[in-house]
């Protein structure tokens, strides 16, 4: 096995819900420490990491706007929420010695340094690892979208997209489907057309257009994230036309 590591910046995509733990909803710390700890292991590689947090195990828009409130409104306390987890892992990361930064798409200055491109790119070289909140600042957009945004900004190779419990992309939902056949690679065009759930559409056409990889990969396996920075073939990878 490789000990160095393929990748040299990386966006790393946590939804919410791979914080929530078997609860399904909230923050579980034991989640977070182990998160944390996968995280320092590839810093140690030398790889420099940028995370993208969503916040799926505390609000989403979609949710607000269903219930009868305006969407943009809704979707403004999905990405307040998604400061919260950024918060959370932080606290997680520097508590075993990573140096971190958490930057916002919304001013919160008190809280986190405002999202200001340049001022990540010289964290990243420093090999501090820089938490993106608050999506992209925009209502009607996603995480997912969010973190095509960031890698394309930061000029990040590959995005890492963690999932809990699920280990790749499927057909179909593996947890109601026993027929679903898991892919190994997949093309961003077979993403939209077969309306796969890897991410939104907004999200897949800014990674097909800029040429940006991603693997999907559980991250229910403590090291998972140092396999696949290390080049291991243990999710699916969705790439190109
Ligand atoms: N959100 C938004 N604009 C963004 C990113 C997120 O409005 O650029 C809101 C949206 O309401 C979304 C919520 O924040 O439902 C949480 O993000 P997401 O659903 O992507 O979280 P995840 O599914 O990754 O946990």
């Amino acid at each position: 096995m490789a000990t160095r590591a393929k990748y040299s910046r990386i966006v790393l995509k946590l939804s919410g819900e791979a914080l929530a733990g078997d609860a399904g909803f909230g923050i579980d710390p034991k989640i977070i420490q182990s998160i944390a700890k996968q995280i320092k292991e590839i810093v140690e590689l030398g790889v420099e990491v940028a995370v993208v947090v969503g916040a799926g195990n505390i609000w989403r828009g979609k949710i607000g706007s269903e219930m009868g409130m305006d969407r943009a409104t809704a979707d403004y306390m999905g990405m307040l929420a998604t400061v919260m987890n950024a918060l959370a892992l932080q606290d997680g990361l520097e508590k075993i010695g990573v140096e971190t930064r958490v930057q916002t798409s919304i001013e919160m200055r008190q809280v986190a340094e405002p999202y200001i491109r340049r001022r990540a790119i010289r964290h990243l070289e420093k090999k501090r690892v820089v938490i993106f909140a608050a999506g992209t600042g925009n209502p009607y957009f996603s995480t997912d979208t969010t973190a095509a945004l960031r890698a394309a900004e930061i000029e990040a190779e590959v995005i890492l997209m963690a999932k809990n419990k699920v280990d790749g992309v499927y057909s179909a939902d593996p947890r109601v489907d026993r027929n679903a056949v898991k892919y190994t690679q997949l093309s961003y065009l077979d993403v939209l057309n077969e309306g796969l759930g890897v991410m939104d559409s907004t999200a897949s056409s800014l990674c097909m257009d800029n040429d940006i990889p991603l693997i999907v990969f559980s991250i229910t396996e403590p090291g998972n994230i140092k396999r696949v920075v290390q080049g291991e073939e243990i999710g699916t990878i969705v790439r190109g036309k």
